[in-house]
């Protein structure tokens, strides 16, 4: 029994020497080398960040195209800055999961390469990212512009619809409008996106005013603002004075600002208050200490109270220059002006939503429109019944806007009032009717404010004028309006049918009393009344 069992053992011992011979030999029993590999899954849709749902997997072949176990394989991620978890080092006995793999957070592809031990080729296995859900609208382009005021931005500003990643979004609605600023949007309010989540909003025209302009865009319940900015180089600085203001009034003094700075773009030089302190007291202007030497003044300073006059109705107010430069290139335009008015009537005129209106008129005259007319010598027959601007601008203004009959503007002049006091003739445009021309009516300057309801609009005539005594100006500023026919409906006839009655500005407007040159020469002009 013993020696049976040894044969056996040696019997076995020359066994394993053979096979290990025949190893050695490299004949036709080496093991099998991989001759391909190929993928399942392979170029599967996903949404960025999040892991695939269903995993690609490989299978390594032997040349007779029998599946390869425990092969030894690398897999990594060589494209689309994703993830992968768990990935296989040697082959399953049938196909191989390529482990957890969490896309990139950048839509497009993503892709993972495949080594096989002895086998050269490489695999590459995709998959797509997709976006996430639209989570954001942001302003792409074109969102810190400059325009004049009433101009259209020279680039479209486009927003974009992107998911969690700022990946785009495509055919998402996306609705237009003006946020802040007055300004208008010519086209459709409401696109789409396109490639990359994009979509441009319709040419933006800008509000008229200096100040805030704002282009909303919402997507949903996401939005966006875009801004820009309305150009100009000339600063009106207001000044309170006297009893503290309504915050209300002095928003429409604000507001009429901000519109002159739009309509008025050039800058003035600044004017440095010289050799002496700057007193105010002869401008009317009280409570206020001299103005110290070295005062900036950029590019005109306008002084403004309300306070108790006489109720509502008689005495509006004036308004004027007070001082004006001498010399320069801005010689004889306003350096100091001062506006007082009636609190009752300005609170009145809030009421009947006409404050602004006529916060902006009084302050044109304060820059110049009718107070420095004549001494910038535009109008010729002045307190005669043909009284009239003769300035260029003016009559440009005029022409566009319509007035072209020969009694209107196409003789080439514009009619300036004849009638009322000093404070009403010749520095307002002719409101009504007349055998020498036609009146311009509820035009901004006229020296009669619109019944409530109805817009007194900034013309190119009034602009234009401001032009013609030396201003840099904006005509696209200017707000629509034409100059009525003779057949048109009087505006004494809309106030009756509204039961309204004329409103006449009962207004002083000043003239300066001074001017002032580089130097802090006073010349005197002309008393005050
Ligand atoms: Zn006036």
């Amino acid at each position: 029994m013993a020696s049976v069992m040894l044969s056996f053992n040696v019997r076995l011992a020359l066994g394993a020497a053979l096979l290990a011979l025949a190893a050695c030999a490299k004949d036709a029993t080496a093991p099998i080398k991989p001759a391909s590999v190929s993928a399942a899954n392979n170029g599967a849709n996903g949404t960025v960040g999040t892991v695939l749902a269903t995993a690609p997997t490989f299978t390594v072949l032997d040349p007779s195209g029998n599946a390869m176990a425990n092969v030894s394989v690398a897999v990594v991620v060589s494209g689309g800055g994703g993830s992968i978890v768990g990935a296989p080092t040697r082959t399953s006995a049938g196909a191989t999961s390529v482990g957890t793999w969490t896309l990139g957070n950048t839509a497009g592809m993503n892709s993972l390469t495949v080594t096989v031990n002895g086998l050269a080729a490489l695999l590459t296995i995709t998959a797509t990212g997709m976006p996430d859900v639209a989570s954001k609208i942001t302003v792409n382009t074109g969102g810190t512009q400059s325009a004049f005021g009433g101009a259209a931005l020279a680039l479209p500003i486009s927003f974009k619809v992107a998911d969690r990643f700022n990946n785009g979004i495509t055919d998402q609605a996306v609705t237009f409008a003006i946020v802040a600023g007055g300004g208008s949007l010519s086209g459709p309010a409401t696109a789409t996106t396109g490639a990359g989540g994009l979509v441009s909003a319709p040419e933006w025209t800008l509000g008229k005013s200096t100040g805030t302009q704002q282009l909303g865009a919402t997507s949903g319940a996401m939005a966006a603002v875009a801004s820009a900015n309305v150009s100009s180089d000339f600063s009106v600085d207001v000044r309170f004075f006297g009893a503290a203001m309504d915050p209300t009034i002095q928003a429409a003094f604000t507001a009429a600002a901000a519109r002159i700075q739009g309509l008025v773009t050039g800058d003035l030089q600044n004017f440095s208050v010289n050799q002496a302190p700057l007193e105010l007291a002869g401008c009317g202007v009280t409570g206020i200490a001299a103005l110290p030497i070295g005062e900036q003044i950029d590019d005109i300073r306008i002084y403004a109270q309300a306070k108790v006059i006489d109720g509502v109705g008689l005495v509006l107010g004036s308004a004027g220059p007070c001082y004006t430069r001498d010399g320069g290139s801005a010689s004889g335009l306003t350096l100091i002006a001062v506006m007082n008015f009636d609190v009752a009537d300005l609170q009145n005129l809030q009421t009947s939503n006409r404050l602004n209106s006529v916060i902006l008129h009084e302050m044109l005259h304060a820059v110049g429109v009718g107070t420095l007319w004549s001494s910038k010598a535009q109008v010729s027959g002045a307190n005669s019944p043909n009284s009239a601007f003769i300035g260029a601008h003016a009559v440009a203004g005029c022409l566009f806007h319509g007035g072209v009959a020969a009694n209107q503007c196409g003789s080439g002049t514009v009619p300036v009032e004849t009638i009322g006091g000093i404070g009403t003739r010749d520095v307002h445009w002719r409101e009504n009717p007349s055998a020498t021309g036609i009146g311009f009516r509820t035009e901004l300057m006229t020296g009669f404010l619109s019944p409530a309801g109805i817009a007194n609009p900034l013309s190119r005539i009034t602009i234009g004028s401001l032009g013609d005594i030396g201003y840099v100006v904006n005509l696209l500023s200017a707000d629509s309006y034409a100059v009525p026919s003779t057949l048109a409906a009087s505006l004494s006839t809309i106030r009756d049918a509204q039961g309204l009655g004329e409103f006449q500005l009962n207004e002083t407007v000043f003239q300066p009393i001074a001017s002032i040159d580089a130097s802090g020469r006073i010349t005197p002009l002309r008393q005050r009344p």
